[in-house]
């Protein structure tokens, strides 16, 4: 539980070092929590389900051995990572795991999963790779399967009231995470990068009403700071899957960059679009998963009929946050193997060079060794837009 007495950035960092020591705690108290990889899990379901959404995640300081014997290593190394951590039995308090067709790591790897691992319960939720009208019945009920089968688990049946009821908990949780992104508008930023991922991170290992909770005093204090700690620098945007080690942020900020916005998936990518509510909520759920969610992996059809109209189209919100956020460059951060980033490279930076956005392009391996080796190319690009 959060200490009120102690500085909030405290507690986050404990969250975010001792990575799921609450649920840990939760779970001896007879809590069952349900693990996840990337943003397409409906965590929703999960929580109307009465059991606990927990994301599980990697670590760039843990070298990749154990499961590098059960998985093929021409798998992304972020996933490649937190499948390590995850068969050293890291995660051996999760009840189950639900992974979605993110990308073809996640789908090849499915099996690994399910025979490596000791848990109860695995789903796999299969996610159209196009968004037509075909699409959605097929998700509604592919959704709609993940709650039937998942309250077969937990011997809950799950109820619209209950998504109902979710959902609004979430809506809630985006709209604080809104309100901390609004808090990097300031020049120099309110909240660092460092401090803003850090608190998503932690707020990813809790339940939902205790990650409101988190969010909602991490905003008290950083609004009474009143001015920010930070000095002003070139105001960085982090374009990437998913970033859950601060190393690279931190990197930027001891440099003298400020991170102010983003597109990876423990970020705006996940956090900003909302489930819109009245409606039947596993239609609502299937929108907002499918098509609020902009994911290079799901092909949005050309409408515009030509190169720049398709680009603008696919990658439209980076433009969107670089103006809103007024970001004088942008990091492209893509892991080796990751197929549905790797693959939209080129396309991603034509739409940046329409932008006019000075793009640093990194291909990394998710490995602390690593982010110290990007150092001189992250100053120079800093020291070159900072011009
Ligand atoms: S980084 Fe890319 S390849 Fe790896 S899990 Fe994420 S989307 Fe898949």
């Amino acid at each position: 539980m959060i200490d009120k007495e102690n500085n909030i950035f405290d507690t986050v960092k404990n969250y975010y070092n001792d990575y799921g020591f609450r649920a840990k705690d939760l779970k001896r108290e007879g809590k069952k929590f349900i693990g996840y990889v990337c943003s397409f899990v409906p965590l929703e379901i999960i929580t109307a389900s009465g059991s606990l959404p927990f994301r599980v995640r990697g670590n760039i300081h843990e070298p990749i051995t154990k499961g590098d014997t059960l998985l093929e290593t021409i798998v992304c190394p972020y996933y490649r990572s937190v499948f390590d951590l995850s068969v050293k039995g890291e995660y051996d308090f999760l009840s189950g795991l639900v992974i979605p067709h993110g990308c073809d790591s996640m789908v090849r790897s499915f099996s690994a999963w399910s025979y490596g691992l000791p848990f109860s319960y695995f789903h796999f939720v299969n996610i159209p790779s196009v968004c037509d009208e075909s699409s959605f019945e097929f998700f509604d009920a592919e959704l709609d399967a993940f709650r039937k089968s998942l309250g077969k688990f937990t011997g809950k049946a799950i109820t619209e009231e209950h998504l109902r009821q979710a959902i609004r908990a979430y809506n809630e949780n985006r709209d604080k995470v809104r309100a901390l992104y609004e808090l990097r508008k300031a020049d120099p930023p309110l909240i660092s990068g460092t401090e803003l991922t850090m608190t998503l991170t932690a707020g990813s290992s809790l339940p939902i009403e205790e990650s409101n909770d988190l969010f909602d005093q991490v905003l008290t204090e950083v609004k009474g700071r009143g001015k920010s700690p930070l000095k002003k620098g070139p105001r960085i945007f982090i374009d990437g899957a998913c970033l859950d080690n601060i190393e690279l942020i931190k990197l930027v900020e001891e440099l003298g960059g400020n991170v102010v916005a983003d597109t990876i998936c423990n970020g705006a990518r996940d956090h900003f679009p909302k489930t819109d509510v009245g409606g039947d909520p596993i239609h609502a759920l299937a929108h907002r998963y499918l098509d609020k969610i902009n994911c290079p992996k799901t092909y949005r059809a050309n409408r515009a009929g030509t190169f720049e109209g398709d680009i603008a189209n696919r990658f439209g919100d980076v433009g969107t946050y670089a103006r809103e956020f007024r970001v004088d460059g942008a990091i492209l951060y893509v892991y080796k193997y990751c197929d549905p980033f790797g693959f939209e490279v080129p396309a991603r930076k034509a739409y940046y060079q329409s932008l006019n956005l000075p793009l640093l392009h990194l291909e990394d391996i998710y490995s602390a060794g690593t982010i110290s080796q990007l150092r001189t190319r992250v100053q120079a690009f800093l020291e070159m837009i900072g011009q």
